[in-house]
């Protein structure tokens, strides 16, 4: 169908699931990863040797390719605005790129547009003093580098001051009792938007991981809409072209508030590849290559959780239960073909797709009580 040359600047697990949906419809994924045995490499991608920091390394890779997009946001986008310069297509453009990895620069960025986000107040992080200027607790973010709760730091009261991260950022609101939402959002380079539906995330406390994507969110429809409402406008203020996950709250009182905005694929979507008309590395795909995005409906309830390394082990990937999963219809489970494994290591995922959700919660919880992912050595304490 397609000989389209795609080059991703990163090997992960978003990698290797695009590269899977990359593969199927003739296409060539490149993904630039040190690791040979990465994801991407493992699920089907042609494999580049390099670091995602290193300008020449990126430049290597889009020699090869007709586009280049990102596994995860963490590269070097200063490289890639480069290649921008020189006219090699990147989505998402990089000035988005920049903008977006910078959680300060969004924050302002949805305050300048009335999106409504949690009051917020830039932090360097240095006294203690200024930890306290949107109350207790304080909620400090990292303005970069952070991800899966790594740049957030949860602070009770004056006397945890200690526990503060010594980064620029900002201190924000605490959200009381909200649940989060996610909106996925695919926008192309003519400024057409699909957004599937709403979905509700609860998370692992352990690693502030997610631990049960729920899709759809069990909320109003009128609170969906305006979720996805809420999402587009976002995306659109930052004039961004591709797939992008927007995480917000609802408080108990209704309201919504846009937490943050991933640039790329995102952990809360993996259920649209089982459970709607177009999966999030499908429209990938569509945007990378100018297709016209397709329609997003879901047509399953769906529950997806996250398959997280077993604590009390490391070492090489063991996966008990496999079978039975494989054997359950409606059960879907996805490996990312890491080698190693250490406790709450990202190593998997699965989706569950049902008539109802509280049919698909079932499956799920018991899928999760049949499967074991694990290093093979006991981890001595
Ligand atoms: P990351 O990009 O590292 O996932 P987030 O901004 O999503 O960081 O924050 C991680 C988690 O911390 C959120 O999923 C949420 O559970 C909690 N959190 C973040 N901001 C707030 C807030 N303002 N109030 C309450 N909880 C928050």
């Amino acid at each position: 169908m397609t000989e389209t040359k795609i080059g991703i600047v990163g090997g992960g697990q978003l990698a290797g699931l695009l590269a899977e949906e990359v593969v199927r419809l003739g296409g060539h994924l490149y993904s630039l990863d040190p690791n040979p045995e990465c994801p991407a490499a493992k699920m089907g991608a042609i494999y580049v040797k390099g670091d995602r920091h290193s300008e020449a390394d990126i430049r290597a890779l889009a020699d090869l390719v007709d586009v280049i997009t990102v596994d995860l946001e963490d590269v070097n986008v200063d490289a890639l605005a480069k290649l921008s310069e020189d006219g090699i297509p990147v989505i998402p453009d990089p000035k988005t790129l920049a903008q977006l990895t910078n959680k300060l620069y969004q924050k302002e960025v949805f305050r300048a547009n009335n999106l409504p986000t949690s009051p917020f107040t830039p932090y360097d992080g240095e006294s203690a003093d200024g930890l306290a200027s949107q109350g207790w607790p304080a909620v400090q973010k990292a303005a970069e580098g952070g991800y899966d709760g790594r740049g957030v730091a949860i602070i009770k009261g004056p006397e945890d001051a200690e526990k503060r991260l010594r980064v620029p950022g900002f201190v924000e609101a605490f959200v009381h009792g909200a649940l989060e939402l996610s909106v996925m959002v695919a926008r192309d380079a003519l400024g057409h938007v699909k957004t599937w539906d709403t979905t509700e995330m609860e998370f692992d406390d352990r690693g502030n991981l997610l631990a049960y994507l729920i899709a759809p969110a069990r909320i109003p429809d009128e609170t969906a809409a305006k979720a996805r409402d809420l999402a587009t406008r976002a995306i659109e203020a930052f004039n961004g072209v591709g797939i992008f996950g927007v995480e917000l709250f609802l408080t108990p009182e209704g309201e919504l508030l846009i937490n943050e905005i991933a640039p790329r694929t995102h952990n809360s979507g993996h259920y649209t590849i089982d459970a709607c008309a177009t999966s999030q590395f499908r429209q990938q795909f569509n945007v990378l290559t100018g297709k016209p995005l397709e329609e997003t409906t879901q047509h399953s309830a769906s529950v997806m959780f996250n398959l997280l390394g077993e604590e009390g082990f490391e070492g090489k990937t063991v996966v008990d239960g496999l079978d039975t999963l494989l054997e359950t219809p409606g059960v879907h489970p996805y490996l990312y073909g890491k080698k190693s494994c250490f406790p709450l290591r990202k190593m998997g995922h699965v989706t569950v797709v049902a008539n109802s959700l509280e049919e698909a919660q079932a499956l799920a919880d018991k899928a999760k009580s049949q499967i074991v992912i694990r290093g093979d050595k006991r981890i001595k304490s």
